[in-house]
């Protein structure tokens, strides 16, 4: 089967890597549109979030899927992709503490969550006071090296074309191929192929940071409060996320920095300086499910979007199941399939 995958964010690289491995023959193109997510995004699966500590959607079945996923992309690469990292939980209240501690005795989280006297090497860069929580099982993923060892790859194979397809070029496409897929993240939001999905936008933005404290190069674990750092080696720290549902610039602004870092000096007392700022489009969704599928007005054209804030988790296994689905025809899961929101489900 001939398949054109249009953009190479997370989602279309680990779309096209699953169906040709598969045995599909692909074209990747991409127009390297600024401001996409997979280039902000610090790659992390957090299985444990929010305030009330819940676990997210389907952890248990996405989680090993992408392990092993990433892991067989770093063999073929031989690239480092996947980092198995704790998060540290900074819980400031005793209603915090207690709450965790109730969370930590439910069977269903068994072996996800614990507690810690300190916060070890972070200990000496924090603002003192706070119980530390562990989430195990957390994990980042290198998207960056991942998308670019996929380009490589991509590029010398001949496969990859440098180029925004319009649908003009869609219509045309299909003397050389059996169907399109689409993967522009934020950007499907106006394909005219999908009309009229309940997309909800979220921008964010993020800092890279480098700690200006001896302790910083040992840090290994990221850690969680107001805002999550990530340490990426050498001292180096991703720090974020901002979200804004309403916004009128793509990029990193004035409003959305500024309140990263009055957040991020509520736990971090080190001195640090900020590297590169950072903001993109989350592809997120009214229901928070992803879009699979066809498209309501040809047969030949498919979705892959609507990862939200998870692309890191949910790219492996719906990459698969779309993958079943086009080679095999194999029916989509309903709470995945575009076609749900046509059919008010
Ligand atoms: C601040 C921030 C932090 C985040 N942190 C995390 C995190 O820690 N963990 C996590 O799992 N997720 C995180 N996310 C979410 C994550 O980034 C997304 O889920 C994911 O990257 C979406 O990937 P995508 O491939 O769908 O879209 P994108 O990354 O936007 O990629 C789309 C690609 O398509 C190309 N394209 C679009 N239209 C066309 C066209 N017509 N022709 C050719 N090319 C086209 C674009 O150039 C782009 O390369 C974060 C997001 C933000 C903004």
């Amino acid at each position: 089967m001939r398949i054109l995958v249009v953009g190479q964010g997370i989602a279309g690289t680990v779309l096209a890597w699953t169906l040709r491995r598969r045995g599909a023959d692909v074209r990747v193109s991409d127009a390297d549109f600024p401001h996409r997510s997979s280039s902000i995004a610090a790659g992390i699966i957090n299985p444990v979030t929010g305030k009330r500590y819940v676990k997210t959607w389907r952890y248990d079945d996405f989680s090993p899927f992408a392990k092993t996923t990433y892991q067989a992309m770093e063999a073929e690469w031989g690239v480092p992709l996947w980092h198995d990292q704790t998060i540290l939980r900074l819980l400031e209240t005793p209603q915090a503490a207690n709450d965790w501690s109730a969370r930590m005795a439910d069977p269903d989280y068994a072996g996800l969550l614990g507690e810690r006297p300190d916060a070890g090497p972070w200990s000496d860069l924090l603002v003192p006071g706070d119980a530390v929580g562990e989430i195990r099982g957390a994990a980042r993923v290198d998207f960056g090296a991942l998308m670019q060892a996929f380009r490589t790859e991509t590029q010398s194979a001949g496969i990859f074309l440098s180029q925004k397809i319009t649908p003009d070029d869609t219509t045309q496409a299909f003397r050389d191929y059996d169907c399109v897929v689409f993967c522009e993240g934020y950007r499907g939001s106006q394909n005219p192929f999908f009309p009229d999905l309940p997309w909800q936008l979220a921008k964010g933005e993020a800092m890279l940071l480098r700690l200006l404290h001896p302790q910083a190069a040992l840090i290994r674990e990221m850690i969680k409060k107001t805002l999550l750092l990530a340490p990426l080696g050498n001292g180096l720290f991703w720090a974020g996320a901002s979200y804004n549902w309403a916004f009128e610039d793509n990029g990193p602004t004035g409003n959305e920095q500024g309140f990263l870092e009055e957040r991020l000096v509520r736990f971090l007392r080190a001195p640090y300086e900020i590297v590169q700022r950072m903001g993109g489009v989350r592809p997120t969704v009214r229901d928070r499910r992803p879009f699979l599928g066809v498209s309501p007005t040809d047969s030949n054209v498919f979705i892959f979007n609507g990862l939200g804030t998870k692309g890191a988790l949910l790219a492996p296994f719906w990459a698969a199941h779309l993958a079943d689905h086009l080679l095999e025809g194999r029916a989509l899961e309903r709470a995945v399939d575009v076609r749900r929101v046509a059919l008010g489900q």
